[in-house]
């Protein structure tokens, strides 16, 4: 599956990124997942829609009814990926063309595609991150100028406070803003 790419829904709790997934060689990756991954904790599920803004079950009971002499393959590559498509149509359905498969499978894999549920068993930790989603609490700071409350002249800045910005550039601007203020401050 590696390097097959779609767009996706990705949830931890109630947080959700709708944005592209991508399966690697070692797992999931691409931005819906580093998102999500900030939300993730050890041991917790991720939800990831595979079939965004699509009834996925409707559409597969729809295409039963309208194109019974397609394979089940044919019809998921029209909403994923051709090789995601084939692999889940061979595990998780029988190879019939559609109107011989029951509704029952069908709609197994309708629910699993728009809210496929895994236990992630674990992310590439702090040497691929891209935030340390963790560091001194902005509650001990002056929001100011950085310095902290009880330990003055020492100013904290960037990743070394606990601010966690969502990817697109917002963890360079706490960086530079926090970093500009600590400096005219000092
Ligand atoms: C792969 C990757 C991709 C990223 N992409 C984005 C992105 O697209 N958008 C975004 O907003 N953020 C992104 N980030 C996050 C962003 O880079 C950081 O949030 C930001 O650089 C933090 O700035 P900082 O100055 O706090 O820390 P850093 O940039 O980590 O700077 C700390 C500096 O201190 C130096 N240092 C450490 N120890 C010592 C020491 N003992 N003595 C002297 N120097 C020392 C380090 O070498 C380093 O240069 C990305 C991060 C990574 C790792």
């Amino acid at each position: 599956m590696s390097g097959a790419a779609l767009p996706t829904v990705a949830k931890a709790g109630k947080t959700a990124f709708a944005e592209a997934m991508l399966f690697t060689h070692r797992g999931l990756s691409g931005p819906a997942i580093l998102q999500v991954s900030s939300y993730w904790r050890p041991g917790s599920p991720i939800s990831l829609d595979l079939a965004p803004d699509r009834d996925a079950t409707g559409h597969l009971l729809a295409m039963k009814r309208d194109r019974p002499r397609a394979q089940p393959a044919t019809i998921l590559a029209e909403m994923l990926p051709a090789r995601l498509a084939t692999a889940l149509a061979a595990q998780e359905l029988p190879t019939l063309p559609m109107a011989e498969i029951g509704d029952a499978p069908l709609r197994m894999l309708g629910a699993m595609l728009n809210g496929w549920t895994l236990v992630p068993d674990g992310s590439e930790g702090y040497a691929k991150a891209e935030v340390t989603a963790g560091g001194v609490d902005t509650s001990c700071l002056s929001s100011r100028t950085m310095e902290a409350k009880s330990v003055p002249g020492l100013h904290v800045i960037g990743e070394a406070v606990d601010v966690t910005g969502w990817l697109g550039g917002y963890n360079f601007q706490w960086a530079w803003a926090s970093g500009r203020a600590a400096g005219e401050a000092v």
